[in-house]
């Protein structure tokens, strides 16, 4: 089913059509087929919250079954889908602090297909609780691992938060690509050596199956040269790593959490809107073309 077909179901569900209007997700993923994706950067305001919430809602419209787990405890991509803080109940701190089952805290979304696990108040003090856990780094992995219905999942999507700590090493841990979002600004190819030498770290000594998938360059602004300049100069340096769809800066990107609501149901028409679509397009082509996915 195209991207579209699901685009304009997406718009149905927005307007409360019939349950009929609305194409049925396609079938379960194959056994262990979830791809797991983490979104980060340990720069803040680089638009991974904004990526995470758009591409698992895209990759959701295409017609793939998605979860997004919100890793970072400013709970951003939970109350981007009008979860409030005081209205999460268990959530990433009760599983990776305490062990609670996966099953216990996904919930659904308004977009069919899409779950979330969101980020609870206290994962805060995850970091600090964590340090002396057992097997600290690994806590994620092992409750996705433990998880009945991952294999019903095509892709699982993490949002980091923006540090390097145990948060981000559990995703990194558990996941088999890596998305870096940039933003077209000076420092960018400073600001990414340090989460691409992490990522290399981890693949090293921890977790040999990780890979840097792609770099998306966020907040690209036409009317700036250095949006520009930057870009060439990311291109250059890191060549195909870097996708191709380049995500604008767009007023309605940053209007769209305030409604509670993924950009795709805020304004499906927005420039935002469709350069997400074509993300997720461009990410599924990709994993087909090199399905060298970790064992
Ligand atoms: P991070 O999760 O890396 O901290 P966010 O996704 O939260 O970054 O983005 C930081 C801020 O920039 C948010 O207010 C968000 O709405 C805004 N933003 C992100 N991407 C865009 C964009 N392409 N155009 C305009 N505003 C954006
Ligand atoms: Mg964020």
């Amino acid at each position: 089913m195209s991207v579209s077909t699901r685009a304009r179901a997406l718009i149905a569900a927005d307007r409360k059509l019939t349950e009929e209007q609305i194409p049925p997700p396609r079938p379960p993923a194959p056994a262990s087929a979830a791809r797991i994706i983490a979104i980060a950067n340990q720069k803040g305001g680089v638009g991974k919250t904004t990526t995470a919430i758009n591409l698992a809602t895209a990759l959701a419209a295409a017609g793939h079954t998605v979860l997004l787990i919100d890793l970072d405890p400013q709970g951003n991509a939970s109350t981007g889908f009008g979860l409030a803080r005081n209205a999460r109940g268990r959530g990433m701190f009760s599983v990776l602090v305490e062990g609670a089952p996966m099953a216990e805290a996904v919930r659904g979304t308004m977009i069919p297909g899409l779950t979330l696990l969101p980020a609870d108040p206290d994962l805060s003090a995850a970091e600090l609780e964590l340090v002396s856990a057992p097997q600290r780094e690994k806590r994620l992995k092992t409750a996705l691992d433990d998880w009945a219905d991952l294999h019903r999942h095509h892709f699982v999507i993490i949002d980091c938060p923006p540090s390097l700590g145990l948060l981000t090493l559990n995703a990194l841990m558990a996941a088999h690509d890596v998305l870096v979002p940039l933003q077209c600004e000076f420092f960018a190819l400073e600001g990414i050596t340090q989460i691409t030498q992490t990522i290399e770290a981890v693949r090293q000594r921890l977790n040999p199956g990780l890979s840097l998938h792609g770099i998306v360059l966020t907040m690209y602004d036409r009317r700036n040269n250095l949006s520009d300049l930057v870009a060439q100069d990311v291109r250059g340096f890191f060549g195909k790593k870097v996708y191709e769809t380049v995500i604008p800066r767009n007023v309605r990107i940053s209007e769209a959490p305030s409604h509670g609501k993924p950009l795709l149901l805020y304004d499906f028409r927005s420039p935002g809107s469709q350069a997400y679509i074509r993300l997720a397009a461009e990410l599924v082509e990709r994993l087909d073309i090199q399905p060298d996915r970790a064992a």
